[in-house]
């Protein structure tokens, strides 16, 4: 089993790849930026977590 985080969306993914390039050039300050930059990109794309599927996930709780 090799399944990393099942990451979807381009950017979060943009970012995993360009940390790991980062990480694999012992370039650790580019690789925590990546990571930094990611972060504040899910929290604001994906504050639920939710990596795939964007817009209002939450609208359940109809009458
Ligand atoms: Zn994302």
């Amino acid at each position: 089993m090799n399944s990393s985080s099942n990451t979807e969306c381009g950017v979060c993914r943009g970012f995993d790849l360009a940390e790991a390039e980062a990480r694999r050039e012992n370039d650790e300050s580019r690789a925590t930026d990546c990571r930094v930059l990611r972060r504040r990109h899910r929290a604001a794309e994906h504050p639920d977590g939710i990596e795939s599927g964007n817009g209002n996930g939450v609208g359940v709780g109809a009458t």
